[in-house]
């Protein structure tokens, strides 16, 4: 065959991606498990078709394919990825590369990956079915040789932030499906940070929608410019057919989850690297979808959010919290891919990652690229402690207090915010608390505690014997 690479899945993504292959100059050959829509993408390539081939079987794919071939596979993650798999290698050559790009769990891409040696590429795709089309952040992940055999077309299809493609090889084994999981963590996070300032602009200060929109619009101008909030303004601005009215006045405030912000909390669970953020973010989306005990614990404890009659925050004040909670929130996405990185021994750099998170995924924003000098100056330092990132947060956090603060005297949830000061709070906090904490521990469980004064280790309190 003559094609460059081959894909299997015209989903959403899939297709997305085949006509952005196509695009950039790349034959591709396609397969998707129903035929029909094999010939409909096809059908429907207009000027692109030239450089597709439509294959109706496994064995059309591969014969369409240049040795040694690579094969991309766009299919839901889990099982159908392994079935896939298990369908395909008896028709491939050992030289062959199957790349899984869909959203799957680092954990199962190292396993693939030790069951394929040499064989297996698995890569994050962000930016959704826009970025697909037309230019998705890509973090790659596995064997460098791999990476470097898909990296021209990979590279080619990519966003692009001032001419830097936003693709890279994030590390060995499942690092590039691991920092995606990480992104869409801090996607989370980003989203449910936005949604608190919104609730206090709604329930708190009594703003409208079009009002909220307004305040967002503004703020993309500035600090906080970033794909996230630009489509916040959007959706706030947007009127309901049916109603004429906002339309966020008609959705359901029950959010959905198709995990992998859940799989972020997991796994910093499991490499003990604290993501409070994060996991108020994850926590959020489950309280919001019990709707209806909400409305009846409503019911039993009043009212809800109170409005803010005095000492109402002016804007720039919820932009300094915003900006505040923002900093915060990647410096705990950045420490868990450093914590990730020692653990498995990856040396993920996460100026690298901030770099190609700057355009094409859904977290891309202007403050990334200072995230990236920050963390190229100085790798292995937290986030917060870089000069930029310092000084931002010395002058936002009263703000992020004064937030904080007032939500909870209104009755108003932000549970990211609150957790973001609570982090900020106690990492700043030289003699923390858990002395009571070894203590206890000690006098429960003999677990024994370090002497502050001299450093000893495995001593013993009066309570002991
Ligand atoms: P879609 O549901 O749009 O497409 C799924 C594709 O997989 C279809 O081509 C479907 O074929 C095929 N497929 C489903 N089940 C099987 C099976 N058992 N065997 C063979 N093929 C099968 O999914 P998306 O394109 O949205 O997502 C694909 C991957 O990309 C997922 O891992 C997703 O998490 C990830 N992703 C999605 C993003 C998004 O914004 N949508 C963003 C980033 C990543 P058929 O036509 O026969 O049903």
């Amino acid at each position: 065959g003559n094609c460059d690479i081959g894909l299997i899945g015209l989903g959403t993504m899939g297709s997305a991606l085949a006509l952005n292959i196509a695009e950039k100059g790349f034959d591709i050959a396609v397969f998707n498990r129903t035929t029909s829509v094999t010939r409909d993408f096809a059908a429907e390539a207009g000027p692109l078709a030239d450089r597709i081939t439509p294959a109706e079987s496994l064995q059309a794919l591969v014969e369409a394919l240049k040795t040694p071939r690579m094969i991309l596979l766009m299919v839901p993650a889990g099982k159908v990825v392994d079935d896939q798999i298990a369908a395909l290698l008896p028709l491939l050559g050992p030289d062959d590369l199957i790349i899984d790009a869909g959203n799957a769990n680092f954990n199962d891409t190292n396993r693939r990956m030790a069951e394929l040696p040499g064989r297996f590429l698995g890569i994050g795709v962000s930016g959704g079915e826009e970025g697909a089309r037309h230019g998705p952040s890509i973090m790659g992940g596995g064997p460098r040789a791999n990476w470097d055999r898909a990296a021209p077309i990979l590279t080619a299809i990519a966003a692009r932030y001032k001419d830097q493609p936003c693709a890279d090889w994030m590390g060995e084994d499942g690092a590039g499906h691991f920092v995606k999981t990480v992104h869409n963590g801090i996607e989370y996070a980003d989203m449910q940070l936005i949604a608190e300032v919104y609730g206090i602009m709604r329930d708190g200060l009594g703003m409208d929608a079009a009002a909220v929109a307004e305040v967002f619009r503004g703020w993309n101008e500035g600090p906080l410019q970033s794909y996230l909030v630009e489509i916040t303004a959007e959706v706030a601005a947007a009127s309901d057919a049916a109603t004429g009215g906002p339309v966020l006045d008609v959705i359901v405030d029950a959010a959905g989850q198709k995990g992998t912000g859940r799989w972020t909390a997991i796994e910093a669970q499991h490499l003990g690297a604290p993501i409070p953020v994060i996991d108020a973010a994850v926590t959020a989306r489950n309280i919001s979808a019990l709707r209806a005990r909400r409305a009846e614990m409503q019911a039993i404890f009043g009212a809800g959010p109170q409005p803010i009659t005095t000492d109402a925050p002016e804007m720039a004040v919820l932009e300094q919290a915003l900006i505040c909670g923002k900093i915060l929130c990647y410096d705990q996405g950045f420490g868990m891919i450093a914590a990730a990185s020692k653990q498995f021994g990856w040396s993920l750099n996460g100026a690298a990652i901030a770099r190609v998170w700057r355009a094409g995924c859904i977290i891309r924003s202007a403050m990334l690229d200072d995230m990236a000098s920050a963390l190229e100056a100085a790798p292995d330092a937290p986030l917060m402690a870089a000069p930029t990132f310092a000084d931002h947060l010395k002058r936002t956090e009263g703000a992020l207090r004064r937030v904080v603060a007032l939500a909870a005297l209104h009755g108003i949830a932000v549970p990211a915010h609150s957790a973001a000061l609570a982090y900020f709070d106690a990492m700043r906090t030289a003699r923390g608390t858990a002395n009571m904490l070894q203590g206890q521990r000690d006098y429960f469980g003999r677990h024994g505690f370090e002497r502050l004064d001299d450093g000893t280790k495995d001593q013993h309190g009066p309570w002991a014997g």
